[in-house]
Parts: structure tokens; sequence; C-alpha cells
């Protein structure tokens, strides 16, 4: 292990900025045409920032290691920034039994919760916990417990705490999760929003995801051609990543090279190279895709789809070879081609690489514990059922069971269209009216799915409504 660090040349100091140096924990050694050799401290992980490093930089990344104290040190020296000790490698999180921080996040684990909301409002604080997609409030807190609490978090996740004008990011480890930590000031005083991301995917299984027999083979037919994409619809929450780790997972052996490119990175999968988006210092996701062609992937994941370039970098991979799975807000699976169109993808092209277009959503179940049959009301029912084929139907009550929300769990529903020969000549030929091939081939609507889920008394009418306004 290397005893000091001496003083950095400029030339080095701009290949690795102090962005780059605090965010990954690094300071650059040397550096020659094709290596770059790099600081860092002793605990540091290093398989997960090689690999960002080296799309940023291009160059292969190789690390001398440095104790804590010494690195910790050098980096306050070589680049003085004040408020902006961020790390990567944060140590983990510490705290006694009687840790009500620590209590909350454990809570809203069990719970398989995907976030965390601390915030204040005129003088009162509170703290709420998503439940199966919904926020609900768990606690009430003191104003005056409030700035310790928030200076707490700041302080185990790196963030500054005299900063509380500006937003801040930073993150919480733990053993087998991490938490990204997002602070926004408001009116009343600093909000903070806790993401929890599960880390672990081993109970990620597409068995147990919710496609019906005949959705999961047609989703597999796409699934298992060499090349082509693979695309999920749908909202922000709805379950679109798990079912992408769920498919990688079966797609992962050694005889792949898988690569993706996320933000935030949700799941962690053995095997795969896994690059977090960064876009502060242009680690987009078409800077990413660009970067990953050079290394031969079999198989790439891009956390989404956002605009016409990555789209149409996403086509050309697939053209030549690649198997891309990606996600993109749309409404529904055949919605996604006219998206794609839109974002200027020549139909063409997207018919000859698009292999599966899927849309999901995560329906509410009711808590069995408390839900009540009620008699339906014409005025309340959605336009296509009438109260003659919908008599009765359940509602939503809530009981302890249930932490009073009436539901207990989620499942998800698909759509799922398989891109065979005849569509994609529709696709090539910009006809985009294909109702009558989907009733002909009975794939469901997501509205349709939802109604059956009310049909048989496992949803609500409200849980309809939600789908259906949320397209
Ligand atoms: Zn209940």
């Amino acid at each position: 292990m290397i005893q000091s660090i001496g003083e950095i040349s400029t030339e080095l100091q701009q290949l690795i900025n102090a962005e780059l140096a605090w965010s990954y924990g690094v300071i650059p050694a040397s550096v020659t045409a094709k290596t770059l050799t790099l600081y860092t401290s002793e605990t540091t992980i290093v398989d997960n920032i090689k690999d960002d490093l080296e799309i940023i930089i291009g160059k292969r990344v190789e690390f001398e290691f440095v104790s804590n104290e010494i690195f910790r040190k050098s980096l306050g020296t070589i680049y003085r920034k004040s408020g902006q000790q961020k790390s990567n490698n944060a140590s983990e999180f510490e705290g006694g039994k009687d840790d009500f921080l620590l209590h909350v996040i454990y809570e809203a684990r069990e719970l398989g919760s995907s976030d965390v909301h601390i915030e204040i409002y005129e003088g009162k604080a509170r703290i709420r916990i998503r439940i199966d997609g919904h926020l609900v409030e768990k606690y009430k807190l003191e104003s005056e417990d409030y700035p310790e609490l928030i200076n707490k978090i700041k302080i185990k996740s790196n963030l500054d705490i005299t900063e509380k004008r500006l937003p801040q990011d930073g993150r919480l480890s733990f053993s087998d999760f991490d938490i990204r930590v997002s602070i926004l000031p408001t009116l009343h005083g600093e909000k903070i929003v806790l993401r929890i991301l599960s880390k672990d995917s081993t109970g990620v299984d597409l068995d147990k995801l919710g496609f019906e027999t005949e959705e999961k083979r047609d989703y597999l037919e796409g699934v298992k051609r060499p090349n082509g994409i693979i695309l999920i619809s749908g909202p922000t929450g709805s379950g679109k990543t798990t079912t992408l780790y769920a498919t990688l997972k079966i797609l992962n052996d050694e005889k792949r090279n898988i690569m993706t490119v996320e933000d935030p990175i949700e799941y962690t999968l053995e095997g795969i190279n896994q690059v977090q988006l960064k876009e502060s210092i242009g680690l987009t996701f078409a800077s990413a895709l660009r970067s990953f062609l050079r290394q031969d992937p079999d198989i790439i994941m891009l956390g989404e789809i956002r605009d016409g370039e990555t789209a149409q970098m996403a086509i050309r991979a697939a053209l030549t070879g690649h198997l891309v799975l990606s996600t993109i807000h749309t409404n529904s699976a055949w919605g996604t081609i006219s998206r794609l169109i839109d974002m200027g993808v020549p139909p063409f092209l997207l018919a000859g690489t698009i292999n599966t277009s899927v849309a999901q959503r995560l329906i509410r179940i009711l808590c069995n514990e408390c839900k009540v049959i009620q008699k339906s009301n014409e005025l309340e029912l959605p336009k296509n059922i009438s109260v003659t084929e919908l008599p009765e139907h359940f509602i939503a009550v809530g009981c302890e069971t249930c932490h009073y929300t009436g539901y207990n769990g989620r499942k998800a529903i698909y759509e799922v269209i398989h891109i065979d020969k005849i569509l994609g000549e529709k696709i090539k030929l910009g006809e985009l009216q294909i109702d009558e091939i989907l009733k002909q081939r009975k794939i469901e609507s997501l509205g349709q799915k939802a109604l059956r889920l009310l049909r048989s008394g496992d949803t609500s009418l409200e849980e309809v409504y939600a789908l259906i306004t949320n397209g």
C-alpha cells in the first residue's frame, strides 16, 4: 500500500476533475497512452467504479490503494471543494437499537416500500412511507426535532449540513441495500426523499411476476432471439425494472456478455456489468451505449429510452446483432411503436428490430380482512361496463392488517405484443390501426385486465380508474 500522495500535475487534474474525484473517491496517480492509474482508499470497491471511469475517460483504469486517512486528507488538499464531499464508497450506516431513523428505514424495507418522505410544512413535520405505491403517513414529528433528523441524514450520507438552499443528493449504504438520498429546499424547510434500492435480485423471478401462460410464452419468444429490441412501457413505479431484471437473470450465463446502464441501479446481478448513469459528467444513455458497443456485448439493458438519439442508437445496436432491452413511457404496448416513430426511428428499421412490446402496471389488491361488497351504481361505473354486467363490487375500507389503506399487496398485469411478420409489415407500411388483429389474437388491454380483477373482487373501481387515467 502507498504511504503518501505527492503533488498532482495539472494535466492529471484536468483528466480527473474535482467532481469526478469527489464523486468516485479517486485521485489520479499517472497516465500513459492507454492506461490511467488512480489512487483510491483501501476500502473502495473498485469493481463498481472501474467500468464507469473507463467509459468516461476512455482509457484502461488501474488502482493503487492508500489508507483511508491519507486518501481523505489528500483528496481535501488537492481538490479543495467545500460541500462536495460526496463519495460512492460512503461508510456503512451504523446506529443503536433506539435509532429512530434506522427504525423508519427498516420498517419501510419490511413493508417492501420504495421510498420514504420526510417533510415539514407550516410547523408540522411528518414521515410518510410508500406502501403498495401510495404514501401513507406513519409518523408525526415535533418541528423542533426536525432539523436534528435532517442533519443526521446529511452527515450519514456525506452531505453538507450548512447548505440549506440548494438541492443535494447523497447515498446511504447498508450491507444488503442502498438508499439514494435527495434533499430539496421547500417553502417551509428541507424535504428529504429516501429511495430504497433493493440491491439484491435473488428474489426476482419471472415466474412470480404475474405473466399469464400465453403472455410469458410470447414474451420469451422475443427474449430468446439473439438480437432485436424488447421494450417495456409504463409509468414510473409500474415494476418495469423488476421485469427487466427477471429477464436478465434468465439470459445471464457465462457465454454472454451483458451490460446495463441505469439511473439508479436498482438491483445488482452477479456476472453482468452495470453502469450508473451520470448526466452531469457526460455519462448519458447515448454515450454509455456508444462505449458499450466497443466492448462487444451480447445483451444491452438501457434503463430508459427518453430521446430520439438513444432510440436510434438502440435500433442500430439491435441491427448489428445485439439484444437490447429497455423501457419507455407510453400507455400501451402498441403505443410504443408510434412513440418510437415520433422520436425519429424510421418505420422500416423499427419493423426489422422490435421483437416484443410489453405494457405493464401494478394493481393494488384489496385487503381480504376489511373489503366490503357494495351495489354498483350506473354513474360510477366506467362507460364500457353496465350495472347488469357488474351488479356489485368490492370497495376498500382499511384495518390494522393493511395499515388502514384497504389494500394488501399488488399484482402486475401485462399486455404483451409479440411482433411477428404480420405486425412487422403493418409497422413498415405505417398502418398502425391493429385493433382487429389484437382482438383475433385475444390480446387483452391493461384496462380489460383491470376490469377482470374488479369482477373477481380482487381490486376496486378506484384502482381501475387510476389505471385508466394514468393511461
Ligand atoms: Zn385491511
